[in-house]
């Protein structure tokens, strides 16, 4: 294992002023010339439990670049774990490469030798870029993995449990916005119908909501357009549709400089990572336009409480259970977000944080 500075990235004293600054445990560096492998695991906190977290795996345009991810992602599973009552720290890894080019065998089984490394201290899974395939190679070196399909003893495809959670949510965001859950007759904007965004649609129809998608793959609509009745708009203009409820499904950062003011939505929630472009200036953006948005760390957890489940030896009856209570944490933390005059990500992390700091004082005995 060699831990050390890149070249043309960052400094290890600009590296250690990011993991202070962010929080972060432990970094670790990992390189087999070999394989090829070139990763970083990143320990964010481990107060609350081991960290989870998927592997991506992405062609980086600089190390500075995959540092940055690491870390940032790390911290985003700390706060979507505590604010989801796991007993789970937060941690991720990313492996530096082509995930169409530079996969092989080797290399993921080198990258769970490092993950065994840490004794526990982090569990990885999938993220972009990696396969169950991959995963299963990962798993020949370390027990230290989650997210494994059925057939291996895992909790499998978590995107279904994924969708349960953000409908939670968005029943929720609706009984605070509008006084009542149902989402029939409402219009509802899917943003991506991959995974997540196809079953999450499949519920909304099944309620009566008027449902608008888009997708870039005209397969993906297909599937859905050939089972429902659905209207399709093109991706770039989907910001533009008449809705009451946003649901980013596809990319993080749609909700950004160019496409805050074009929202005529009164909720947004929906699955995608960091829907914010930037927390601060489009939370507050959203709190002054009176648009409730349900913190996507926190009703996107499905797929981290499936893993959990697999982790802590639960079935799957006990992740739609947790995932349901996502109905009234999301009331919790928008009335909070009322209550106090704060953005809803602001309200989200503050109670993330809380929990975390209440158990690290029941650790050392306060
Ligand atoms: P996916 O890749 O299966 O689906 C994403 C879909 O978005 C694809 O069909 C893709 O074609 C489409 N898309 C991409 N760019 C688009 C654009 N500009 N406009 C419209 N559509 C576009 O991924 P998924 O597993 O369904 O996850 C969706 C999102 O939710 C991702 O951001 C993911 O990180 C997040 N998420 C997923 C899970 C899970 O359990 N799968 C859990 C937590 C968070």
């Amino acid at each position: 294992m060699i831990e050390t500075a890149t070249q043309n990235s960052e400094s290890l004293s600009e590296i250690l002023g990011m993991m202070k600054s962010m929080g972060h445990e432990q970094i670790v560096f990992c390189q087999d010339e070999r394989s090829g492998l070139r990763a970083i695991i990143a320990v964010h906190n481990t107060i609350l439990g081991p960290s989870l977290g998927g592997t991506r795996m992405w062609s980086y345009k600089s190390e500075a670049e995959a540092i940055k991810d690491v870390l940032r992602l790390s911290r985003g599973m700390t706060y979507k774990s505590a604010i989801s009552g796991l007993n789970l720290g937060g941690g991720k890894a990313v492996i530096i490469g082509d995930a169409r080019k530079d996969k092989s065998e080797a290399l993921f089984r080198r990258f769970g030798k490092f993950v065994d490394s840490l004794g526990g201290k982090y569990i990885t899974a999938e993220d972009v870029g990696i396969s169950p395939r991959d995963i299963s190679y990962v798993a020949m070196e370390t027990d230290h993995v989650a997210g494994l399909p059925i057939a291996q003893g895992g909790s499998g495809d978590p995107s279904p449990v994924t969708a349960q959670g953000v409908y939670m949510g968005m029943k929720g965001a609706a009984k605070f916005a509008y006084g009542s859950d149902s989402l029939a007759g409402k219009k509802v904007a899917v943003q991506g119908v991959g995974h997540v965004g196809a079953y999450l649609v499949e519920k909304l129809v099944k309620e009566g909501a008027k449902v608008t998608i888009t997708d870039i793959h005209e397969d993906s609509i297909q599937a859905l357009t050939s089972k429902f009745s659905l209207d399709v708009v093109k991706p770039e203009n989907i910001y533009d549709v008449d809705m009451d409820i946003y649901a980013p499904c596809a990319l993080g950062a749609t909700v950004n400089d160019e496409t805050i003011h074009k929202l005529k939505c009164s909720i947004i929630a929906g699955a995608a990572n960091n829907q914010l472009a930037q927390e601060e200036v489009h939370g507050k953006i959203l709190l002054e336009k009176g648009i409730v948005y349900a913190p996507d760390f926190l009703v996107n957890a499905g797929g981290i409480i499936n893993c959990y489940a697999e982790v802590a030896g639960f079935d799957s009856d006990w992740s739609m259970d947790e995932t349901e209570k996502i109905y009234l944490t999301t009331q919790e933390i928008l009335k909070k977000s009322r209550d106090e005059n704060i953005p809803t990500y602001l309200a989200a992390n503050r109670m993330a944080e809380a929990r975390i700091e209440a158990v690290r004082n029941l650790a050392a005995g306060f």
